[in-house]
């Protein structure tokens, strides 16, 4: 199978799972366990922060910065197409109380920062408490630059809100600009970082932030049922990550970019913005019917190529990981170019 669905789709190495095996475990939830403080205080000085919490999941990782940042009838700001608002079950409103505010996006992925301005609500008991401004980077494949990074924090200072960053993807953001992760992490208030996607560990995402957030992220972890036992043998492969999986990122970017030079010689596929964003292509089948993209993806299955995101998105979604070589991505091409000419 060449799985080009998402990074989230990697087995751990025989390098992590060794470690994995040999991990010094304690209890965490009674901040006991040493292979777990060692990730947390690694990540924590790689993004510039003062410290780190261990989640089984960025879904919950996100919500719980939300909730640390946030009471019950305050809101928060994020792209209309963001994970924190569309992606997460709504949790922050379901199980916080706080209503999100979103914008449409600028086509840079950025949601332009007038316009957040502008959404900032008055001090007016009409109206919920504007606290945050959550953004996302990379944010479907596109890098925010440091410039835009740095006019969003003035203005959350400006407006006295609070700056969350979703860096799922913060590493793949940091070496497509070709700076340290403190560059695109540091000045957030906090920042949520997943191991499990294209730094290929099996489970697990960060938080990082000063303590005071990470005082009430924790108690949010319990009632959330995050706070994890044992879970060491899950930090040790995220240390395995840290130290090899990083600089390869730029292998994944380069190999989505040979993906979309190969699909744009093809008649009757579109790139959207006529190349790779980071380690994601976007394609569409113009002139075609919406139906036509399940068709393709139901063709490449019978080839043995998953694509992704899901079935019936509008567009098709191919993400390059771990798993993927150079061969994986000239098959893919061809099986793809096959379906477009007999079709
Ligand atoms: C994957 C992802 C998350 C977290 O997802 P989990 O599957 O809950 O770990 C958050 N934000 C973005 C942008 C993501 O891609």
């Amino acid at each position: 199978m060449i799985d080009l669905r998402s990074d989230t789709v990697t087995m751990p190495c025989d390098a992590m799972r060794r470690a994995m095996a040999a991990a010094e475990v304690g209890d965490d939830v009674y901040d006991e366990d040493p292979t777990v403080k060692r990730l947390e205080r690694r990540l924590a000085e790689m993004a510039g922060h003062d410290a780190a919490l261990f989640f089984p999941s960025g879904t919950q990782s996100n919500l719980a910065a939300l909730l640390s940042h946030c009471q019950r009838g305050d809101e928060y700001i994020a792209a209309q197409h963001a994970h924190t608002y569309r992606f997460e079950g709504g949790g922050a409103a379901a199980l916080g109380g706080i209503q999100p505010q979103p914008l449409e996006a600028e086509p840079d992925g950025g949601v332009a920062l007038d316009k957040v301005a502008a959404a900032v609500k008055a001090d007016d008991f009409h109206f919920a408490k504007t606290r945050l401004l959550a953004l996302e980077n990379t944010t479907d494949g596109k890098v925010l630059t440091l410039d835009y990074m740095r006019r969003a924090r003035e203005l959350a200072d400006q407006h006295r809100l609070g700056l969350h960053l979703d860096g799922a993807r913060a590493f793949n953001a940091a070496v497509a600009l070709g700076v340290e992760l403190a560059e695109v992490t540091a000045r957030f208030d906090s920042v949520s970082i997943c191991l499990s996607k294209g730094l290929g560990a099996p489970v697990g995402s960060l938080l990082c932030a000063n303590a005071a957030i990470i005082d009430r992220a924790r108690r949010w972890r319990k009632m959330t049922g995050g706070g994890m036992r044992q879970c060491g043998v899950l930090a040790a492969a995220g240390l395995v990550a840290l130290d090899n999986n990083i600089a390869r990122l730029a292998d994944d970017h380069a190999r989505a970019q040979r993906l979309a030079e190969g699909l744009l010689r093809l008649d009757g596929v579109t790139v959207i913005d006529g190349g790779a964003r980071t380690n994601m292509v976007f394609i569409t089948l113009p002139g075609r019917p919406p139906a036509a993209l399940d068709a393709l993806r139901r063709h490449a299955k019978t080839h043995d190529l998953l694509l992704g995101p899901r079935a019936g998105a509008a567009t098709i979604r191919l993400v390059t990981h771990l798993h993927i070589n150079d061969q994986d991505i000239d098959q893919a091409i061809e099986i793809i170019g096959a379906f477009v000419r007999e079709n």
